[in-house]
């Protein structure tokens, strides 16, 4: 769709990368159940294994269904390439992946979704690779936190599980400042609600398996490039700017121009890492963006409605949604995401850890899961499931202290959710 940028997101979220099957008209997006592609010759097979002309190999680098998501993904980002994978942590590895080597770190937020939190503060130590956690209230200590070995910026829009909004256009001046990019998080916010690229940053990451499917159906990932920045400005990204010697000496900065980092993520990211995402998870996922819009705006309007209910709750201490007048994320969501803060908070109990645990277990609407992001209501103990690998210091930074639990807004009907939230309350108080 080469005029796709004058249409609207609802369009976008059905049309962009799809066209009828070239082979039987198939208008919904065949699921290309093949691990690989007849080459039409000798010489097209090398010349699609030189890189010197694009097509299907073998699936754990491309698949026509998983290419239409891909687009589909990067035109709402307002990106020019994405490469899915096959979680929502394999993105993160895979962005990370062309920009980091032995002894270089990640300046992070310390707001983060839990699993990230251990990823970067444990896992990605096995590569030599390390992560600065500062708090992105602080831009001056982010600023501060970047040093010579520093290769990116990371952080989320709406911050899981406390629905903190970061000040995107700071963080971005500060990785523009120092030469180096800023990746965000954009999986609970999605595209509907922001679009992070339009704030700065140059990469951005999403666990396809929240808001983007919806219902709870997949793992996957995806990491969408803004094709914006210049990776030869200096020598420190020699995997997208120097020469490759998988591919005979091929520069994918020169040879791809603002395509570099998609190309990259599936020559080299997907070919020698392979986690990759399979056919019938994208189609999945191509059926749950087909309605994100619509989605979101009910995850927003439900949301709003119960955390202003909740707040006024006496057995409840606080509620963090940045889309309360109260929350101190209020004046950033306006700037940030003023579509709405979307479905995702986290609700304080004055009875505590204890509290917590009979309130999970008194709720019969809301399902009790590791997972958020589904049509479904859903909740969640941080501090004793997702979190529990964290220090009580670490749990209170993310916003998941003892005495807290993380509530996905499905798009229900609001009034049963808060009939559900009152009796769990009440059995909670006893
Ligand atoms: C779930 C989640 C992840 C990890 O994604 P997986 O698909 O579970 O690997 C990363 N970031 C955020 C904000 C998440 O909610």
């Amino acid at each position: 769709m080469s005029d796709a940028p004058t249409f609207g997101f609802d369009t976008l979220q059905i049309h962009a990368g799809a066209r009828p099957d070239p082979a039987t008209g198939a208008r919904q997006t065949p699921i290309y159940q093949t691990t690989a592609y007849v080459f039409r010759d000798a010489e097209h097979a090398a010349a699609l294994f030189n890189l010197q002309e694009v097509g299907y190999i073998y699936s754990r680098l491309t698949n026509p269904t998983v290419a239409v998501l891909q687009e589909r993904i990067a035109t709402l980002e307002g990106g020019v390439g994405a490469v899915c994978c096959s979680s929502g942590h394999a993105a993160q590895i895979m962005a990370l992946f062309p920009l980091m080597g032995p002894g270089r770190n990640v300046v992070v937020s310390t707001r983060l979704y839990g699993g990230s939190i251990t990823q970067f503060s444990q896992t990605i130590k096995r590569f030599g690779w390390s992560a600065k956690f500062v708090d992105f209230d602080d831009m001056d200590a982010v600023a501060a936190a970047v040093d010579d070995d520093t290769r990116a910026i990371f952080c989320e829009s709406i911050a899981n599980p406390g629905g903190y909004v970061t000040d995107l256009d700071a963080a971005a001046s500060v990785a523009d400042a120092a030469g180096i990019p800023l990746i965000v998080d954009n999986t609970s916010a999605t595209p509907y609600l922001c679009r992070p690229i339009d704030h700065g940053a140059t990469l951005v990451v999403h666990s396809m398996t929240k808001y983007l499917t919806g219902n709870g159906t997949v793992t996957g990932g995806v990491v969408v490039d803004s094709g914006t920045f210049d990776w030869s400005a200096s020598d420190k990204f020699p995997s997208l700017s120097a020469p490759e010697p998988a591919y005979h000496g091929l520069k994918f900065h020169e040879t791809f121009g603002a395509l570099a980092f998609t190309f990259h993520g599936i020559a080299i990211g997907l070919r020698d890492l392979g986690m990759t995402l399979n056919p019938q998870a994208a189609h999945y996922t191509l059926m749950g963006i087909e309605t994100l819009s619509l989605r979101m705006e009910r995850h927003v309007q439900n949301a709003e409605k119960i955390a202003a209910w909740l707040e006024t709750h006496p057995g409840v201490q606080a509620v963090t949604y940045a889309g309360l007048p109260s929350s101190p994320s209020h004046e950033k969501m306006t700037r940030i995401c003023p579509k709405g803060a979307g479905g995702l908070f986290t609700v304080a109990l004055k009875s505590g850890y204890e509290g917590c645990v009979k309130f999970v277990d008194a709720l019969e609407l809301f399902s009790h899961v590791a997972n958020l992001g589904d049509t479904r209501s859903l909740v969640i103990h941080s501090a004793s499931t997702t979190h529990r690998q964290l220090t009580e210091e670490q749990q209170v930074a993310a916003g998941a202290a003892p005495n807290v639990v993380r509530i996905s807004i499905g798009i229900e009907d609001a009034d049963d959710l808060i009939r559900d939230l009152d009796q769990a309350l009440a059995a909670a108080s006893v």
